[in-house]
This record gives structure tokens, C-alpha cells and sequence, in this order.
């Protein structure tokens, strides 16, 4: 429980309480439904020792709901499910139609590394799904099987076909690029943006991992692939889709798909930020690097109230950092307690 001198000054339950310091009110919530996967990318999970949560500590669908309510009556209007890898969590499309049934919540969308999509794409969408961002950080199975330790490449892409079989398109696909590793193949994907309805979203990889492939040389900056890119291909800048957009996105000046840049590191867009983000055993987060949260699980599983919660989320909100830069070496150095998939992505 959060102690009672540390509650924000209005503890009332209102859209108030989700806007932080800095004016930014928290729209878009991250949902993490496991901190499990399927894949063991590079610069992401280690090959083994991991020590997963255990099982009574991860939400259940109802306490999940009751948050996402909650937080809905304050203002958020988008949830996003991730993990770890949330096609994972058996009856996910169960959850995702107990959220998209809250009034107010416009959208639920999936984060997902595809490999179980082909099973899970039907009954997510018949569950209100309609958004689906698929990371694959390669088009060749060898170099997909190198960064994700995996053998599973034409899982993904039979994934994403039954996305576009099923009209789920336009499909966001998340490429973390590895200078050295996976870096010869943005040609390819610039192509599969040009001919797909895809949107290809080279994102910089990020000092959050507990992989053994983050040094700062690896780190492709965006401005750098952009230039690549600019050299075989015409862009069109389309702008951000919101203010709030991670992804600066153009369009392939002869293609049906647009290519994204996430530039997380080297133009962190903290200004616009309005996400908030809930683990899935329970933590609130304001932000992926954020040192601090607040454990949901006392009040939800203790008989507190929905103002205890909201409280809760509040105080989150008010301590969020205003952000904008990232020194990689503090953040590398000191390693972040949490990783990224016991976050969520
Ligand atoms: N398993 C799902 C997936 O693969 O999309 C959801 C969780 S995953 C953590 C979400 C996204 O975060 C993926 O696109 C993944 O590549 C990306 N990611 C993981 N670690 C990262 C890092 N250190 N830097 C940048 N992106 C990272």
C-alpha cells in the first residue's frame, strides 16, 4: 500500500489524476500479460538462468480489468498487450475481450514477436483486437535464427499472413537493428515496405536488455539508416501519427507500405510521452527506465479501494521524470533492475 504521506495532493478519481508534472496526460496503457517467450533475442533475454516470475504473483484477467477500468475512467483510451511474449498467456483473447468492452477504451492492440499469430490472429480479432505491431528483426532464417536463438521464422511470416488474409492491415512491423548483425538486411526491408501493406519500423536498440549484444557500436542511430534508406529509396515524410507517436514515419515515395523510425536513444521523445505501463505481475511503471513503481498487488488483492488504486496510479503519474535524454553509459552502467520483457515492450 503506498504510505498516506507520500498520496498525491487530490487524491480524487478523475482525469486529473493521470496528468503528470509536465502537462502530459497518460493516454495509452502497456499491459504486460507475461514476462515469458518464445525467442531469446541478442540484446533482450539471456539463453538461460532466467528467473521467471512466479505464478501467483501475475495479475489475473479480473484484476487486470479492474486497473484497465479504472484507469479509462481517468483518461487512458488505448491499451497495447505485451510481455514477454502476451500470445503466451493461455486465453489471451478471453482478457483481450474483457477490455475492449470497458466504455470508454478505444483500442486494444498487440505486441507480438507472431510466432503463435497464425492460431491467435482470428480469435484476437474476433475479441476486438484490430492492432498489431509484429517484431522481426529479419527476413532471412539464418540471421533470424542468430538473433532470436529461434528457429521459427516462417512461423512469423505465416503469422502475417493470416494478418492480411484476415484484413488486419495496416500491419506494424518492429525491426531492432543490430550494426553487424542483422544491419544488411534494411534493403529487404525497405522492399517489403515498398510492396506490403506494412509499416516497417526500424527501432534503436536500447541498454535494457540482459542479452549479451548491447554495446553502444552496436547501436544503429536512425538518422544513419535513414540515410542508407534515402540513397536506394525516395522517402515522403508523413510526419507522427500522433503527437505522442514513438515513430517518425514516411512513406516509400512508389510503395503501398511506410517506414517508421522509433529513435529511442538518440531522440528520445519523452516531451510527447503519454504512455503508462502495468507489469504483469502487478507494478505500475511511468516509464521503461524508470528506477521506481508501485506495487498494485497489495491494494488489489488487501480489499483496497478503487480510490486506494487510483491513488496508486496517480502517484506513479505525478513522479514521472520529464525525461528527454538518455546517457547510455549511466543507464548500461548501472543496469535497470528490470529488464524489458519484465516490463513489457
Ligand atoms: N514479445 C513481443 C515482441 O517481440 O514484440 C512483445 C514484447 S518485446 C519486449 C517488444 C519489443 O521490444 C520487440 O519489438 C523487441 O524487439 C523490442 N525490444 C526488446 N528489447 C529491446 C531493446 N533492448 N531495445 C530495443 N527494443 C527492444
Amino acid at each position: 500500500m503506498v504510505p498516506m504521506s507520500l498520496l498525491p495532493i487530490d487524491p480524487a478519481v478523475g482525469p486529473s489524476s493521470l496528468v503528470d508534472r509536465y502537462g502530459r496526460a497518460a493516454r495509452s496503457l502497456r499491459v504486460s500479460v507475461t514476462d515469458r517467450c518464445n525467442l531469446r533475442c541478442l540484446y533482450c533475454m539471456p539463453e538461460r538462468g532466467i528467473r521467471w516470475f512466479p505464478k501467483e504473483r501475475i495479475l489475473t484477467f479480473e484484476e487486470v480489468t479492474r486497473v484497465v477500468r479504472l484507469l479509462v475512467g481517468c483518461g487512458v483510451r488505448e491499451v497495447r498487450l505485451t510481455g514477454g511474449e502476451p500470445l503466451l498467456r493461455r486465453g489471451l483473447p478471453v482478457l483481450a475481450r474483457m477490455l475492449a468492452d470497458i466504455d470508454g477504451l478505444e483500442d486494444v492492440a498487440v505486441t507480438t514477436n507472431g510466432l503463435l499469430l497464425e492460431e491467435l490472429a482470428a480469435p484476437l480479432l474476433a475479441a476486438g483486437v484490430h492492432r498489431f505491431n509484429v517484431h522481426l528483426d529479419s527476413l532471412d532464417p539464418v540471421t533470424f535464427r542468430d538473433t532470436s536463438r529461434r528457429d521459427a521464422l516462417g512461423r512469423v511470416l505465416a503469422g502475417l499472413r493470416e494478418l492480411e488474409r484476415l484484413g488486419a492491415v495496416p500491419i506494424k512491423i518492429n525491426v531492432v537493428l543490430i550494426r553487424g548483425v542483422n544491419d544488411h538486411e534494411i534493403p529487404r526491408f525497405v522492399e517489403l515496405a515498398r510492396t506490403r501493406p506494412y509499416q516497417v519500423r526500424f527501432i534503436e536498440m536500447m541498454p535494457l536488455g540482459d542479452g549479451e549484444k548491447f554495446e553502444a557500436e552496436r547501436l544503429l542511430p536512425g538518422a544513419e539508416v535513414r540515410r542508407l534508406i534515402e540513397a536506394i529509396q525516395p522517402l515522403v515524410a508523413t510526419g507522427r501519427e500522433r503527437a505522442s507517436a514513438p515513430a517518425s514515419v514516411f512513406r516509400c515515395a512508389d510503395g503501398v507500405g511506410d517506414i517508421g523510425f522509433i529513435n529511442s536513444v538518440t531522440e528520445p521523445f519523452c516531451g510527447g510521452c503519454d504512455r503508462l505501463r502495468l507489469t504483469a505481475d502487478g507494478m505500475i511503471r511511468n516509464c521503461l527506465f524508470a528506477r521506481r513503481e508501485t506495487d498494485l498487488k497489495p491494494i488489489l488483492r488487501g480489499g483496497g479501494s478503487d480510490v486506494d488504486l487510483m491513488n496508486a496510479c496517480a502517484f506513479e503519474v505525478a513522479a514521472k521524470e520529464r525525461g528527454g535524454s538518455l546517457d547510455l553509459r549511466e543507464v548500461y552502467e548501472t543496469r535497470l533492475p528490470r529488464k524489458m520483457w519484465q516490463i513489457g515492450g
